[in-house]
């Protein structure tokens, strides 16, 4: 199973990612919204890491969720502060006091957080947002995982899945925030909050290797 060494790994593969996308994800939300989601999320998970260094020895990855949640809450902002502090802190309750998640147990914090996205922005698949990474997500990991598979390839598959289901928001007209006051001429753009997503799942399995 995945241990507190993952959680950790995640969060500093997570800075890092967005760290480097930072200015295509700026691109991609300049195109159909503020042009801010690349900073926001960039400011948010650089503000993780120096606390990662105060977590208590005998912490959790449940722990280092909720430390995620908690920080991407209070500076990231917009949309997506919420939305994202809402799947950490979710995915974290799902985690629980485990030391180590096996495949379900993956499974069930990606369900976790996807619920709770869906939960606070009331986004349905198909609207052309973040949901649209992490449903495709959340059902491969669940497959991965009812064939018995092992965390690491539970994780592989919800990457992969997410990173196509963001580029399946390209032709797709927005529903749900503020890409949906462009209408049709929303269409023919990546959705930034899906594709960040994405870059979130890929850092979760790297770090599993
Ligand atoms: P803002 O639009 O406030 O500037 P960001 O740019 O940080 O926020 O994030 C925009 C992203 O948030 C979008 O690309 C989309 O994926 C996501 N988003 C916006 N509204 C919703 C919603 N109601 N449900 C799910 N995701 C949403
Ligand atoms: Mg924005
Ligand atoms: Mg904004």
């Amino acid at each position: 199973g995945l241990d507190i060494t993952w959680a950790v790994d995640w969060v500093r593969r997570s800075a890092e990612t967005v760290a480097e996308h930072r200015t295509r994800l700026i691109a991609l939300d300049r195109e159909i919204g503020d042009g801010d989601h690349g900073e926001n999320l960039d400011r948010g998970f650089q503000a993780v890491l120096p606390k990662l260094d105060d977590l208590a020895a005998g912490s959790t990855p449940g722990d280092v969720l909720k430390l995620v949640a908690t920080t991407l809450i209070s500076t990231v902002g917009g949309a997506a502060g919420p939305l994202y502090g809402t799947a950490y802190l979710k995915g974290a309750m799902a985690a629980g006091s485990a030391t180590s998640l096996d495949g379900p147990a993956i499974a069930a914090v990606l369900t976790a957080a996807r619920d709770g996205i869906v939960a606070r922005g009331k986004a349905e698949s198909g609207d052309k947002t973040m949901v649209d990474a992490w449903t495709p997500a959340v059902e491969a990991a669940d497959a991965e995982a009812a064939s018995g598979a092992d965390a690491r390839t539970v994780l592989e598959a919800a990457a992969s899945a997410a990173e196509a289901g963001a580029e399946a928001t390209e032709p797709l007209v927005a529903r749900k925030g503020r890409a949906s006051y462009l209408g049709e001429r929303s269409a023919g753009h990546r959705d930034p909050g899906a594709e960040s997503s994405a870059l979130l799942l890929r850092a979760a399995a790297d770090a599993a290797v």
